[in-house]
């Protein structure tokens, strides 16, 4: 893979994506009904069925493809969420993206950089909350290169707290790099490096980047390559929905993800799909041209969710709570909690300051209040690290995850933390529909095996253990 941008080629094929976009309009039933059967069969859709589900408007049909999800989704995840927080390390960036707070042209934003003492307060008050896994998110500044990154990230895997232990797996979203770049913070072991294309449209991606080294579109199409070329197994893939057509988005992005497959033989590990929030000093953010509905929002989850179903899905506090409840069911498999999204947010008594924010949440619950909602309608909150910390990740988790061993692995050890959870972390209240959750465990595991084992390891955690895993 070449460093330089003059030789990278742009495989976004957008007059095929018209094209099947066009072809796709006005569906009859009985092909969407053909394509949700094939979804169910759990093997992915092609671009060309993606965009038969995508142009069904009747509300019937819908439903069908909302329920293929659900299922798609039990059968495959169960009822097991895997929990992160987003720790935002600086909001100084050179970029002028027209949708985001920290646009180089916003000068009401206060800028911040965390110093590594910062970075340490805040992992302490993250980890004292019971959070086990982090995304670190950066503003693109050529004063922040990849050796500054690796050294934060260190920073957050050496820091321990006196109550609580430590962050286990640490996802990073920052601006691409070389590949070079790449080898650099994938020493610091990184899990999953996340970069989101923004839009797969050429010509809108220059209009609403108007400024700094983001403005290269191919750069930042090449960099998944790029990240696995330089060691990272896990990337993350998005599109930022609203800034234009979501049906060529989706599909845009499910190119990207296929072309990734077949270069390096591996596909993305996660998906997000963000939709454009309103952001301090951005006209855009607050008049999106594409204009996403709820119902519009979940079945791109839905059809996220049977076109790449071994793909996890994430989802963000930028959704309401009711919202995120209903797209727990139809396929996202992560989620953000608790999150702030400033730099020094979590250990900032005066929280919450609109004036350093990157953009206004939907979802205020602390991570507790998450939980307990999560418990009482029958959800495992994860923060299971044992894929990243037993070298299953890329090529090798996903050829695990197609033969069930999400079931095998993922559950009990969904159970697991989440019992470590319950007893280090949680109210009274919260504890109380978590144990009760528990106590109903055995049922949600397939494996006999398992359950033994399983139930081993809890009494264990009971007397005091910590991070077990299978
Ligand atoms: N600076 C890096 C970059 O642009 O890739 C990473 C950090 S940036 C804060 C992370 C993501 O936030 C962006 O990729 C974008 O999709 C999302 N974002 C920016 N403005 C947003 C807004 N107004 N609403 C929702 N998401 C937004
Ligand atoms: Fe900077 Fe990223 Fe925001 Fe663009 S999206 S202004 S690059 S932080």
């Amino acid at each position: 893979m070449k460093n330089d941008s003059e030789s990278l080629i742009d495989f976004i094929d957008a007059e095929a994506i018209w094209n099947h976009i066009k072809k796709a309009e006005n569906p009859a039933p009985s092909k969407v009904r053909e394509v949700i059967a094939k979804a169910l069969e759990q093997k992915g859709l092609g671009l060309e069925e993606a965009a038969v589900l995508l142009a069904c408007e009747e509300k019937e049909l819908d439903e069908e493809i909302f329920a293929a999800a659900r299922s798609v989704k039990e059968s495959i995840y169960g009822n097991r969420m895997v929990l992160f927080a987003p720790m935002y390390i600086t909001n100084e960036c050179s970029n002028c993206c027209s949708y985001c707070g920290f646009s180089i042209t916003n000068k009401d934003l206060e800028r911040r950089t965390l110093e590594l003492d910062e970075i340490k307060k805040e992992v302490i008050a993250l980890a004292d909350q019971g959070h086990k896994r982090l995304l670190m998110v950066y503003g693109e500044h050529p004063r922040f290169g990849p050796a500054w990154i690796k050294e934060t990230v260190e920073m957050v895997y050496a820091t321990q707290s006196e109550k609580s232990g430590e962050i286990r797996r640490v996802n990073i979203n920052c601006a691409p790099m070389s590949v070079e770049g790449f080898r650099t913070i994938a020493e610091a072991g990184i899990g999953t490096y996340q970069c989101f294309q923004e839009t797969y449209h050429r010509k809108t991606y220059e209009t609403v980047h108007l400024k700094g080294a983001k403005r290269n579109y191919l750069w930042r199409l090449h960099a998944m390559h790029r990240a696995m070329e330089g060691g990272i197994d896990d990337v993350g893939m998005g599109a930022l929905f609203g800034l234009f057509d979501h049906r060529f988005e989706l599909l845009g992005l499910l190119s990207h993800a296929r072309q990734l497959e077949k270069d390096c033989g591996v596909g993305p590990h996660t998906i997000s799909f963000p939709r454009i929030e309103p952001a301090l000093g951005s006209e855009l953010a607050s008049n999106p041209p594409d204009v996403i509905t709820d119902h519009r929002f979940k079945k791109i989850v839905a059809i996220l969710r049977l076109a790449v179903p071994y793909t996890g899905l994430i989802l963000t506090t930028r959704e309401t709570k009711e919202l995120r409840r209903e797209l727990m069911d139809l396929g996202v498999s992560q989620m953000s909690a608790g999150s702030r999204t400033y730099p020094g947010a979590y250990s900032d008594p005066e929280y919450d300051r609109p004036e350093v924010q990157q953009f206004c949440i939907g979802d205020n619950r602390s991570l507790d209040e998450v939980i307990k909602e999560m418990a009482d309608s029958g959800f495992y909150p994860s923060w299971c690290t044992a894929c990243y910390r037993s070298g299953r990740t890329g090529d090798h988790f996903m050829t695990l995850a197609k033969k069930g061993f999400i079931h095998e692995y993922c559950i009990p050890n969904a159970l697991l933390t989440f019992s470590e959870y319950l007893q280090d972390y949680a109210s009274e209240e919260t504890r109380k529909s978590g144990e009760a959750l528990l106590a109903q465990g055995e049922k949600l595991m397939k494996s006999k095996r398992r359950n033994k084992e399983v139930e081993e390891l809890l009494k264990r955690i009971k007397k005091g253990e910590r991070d077990l895993y299978l």
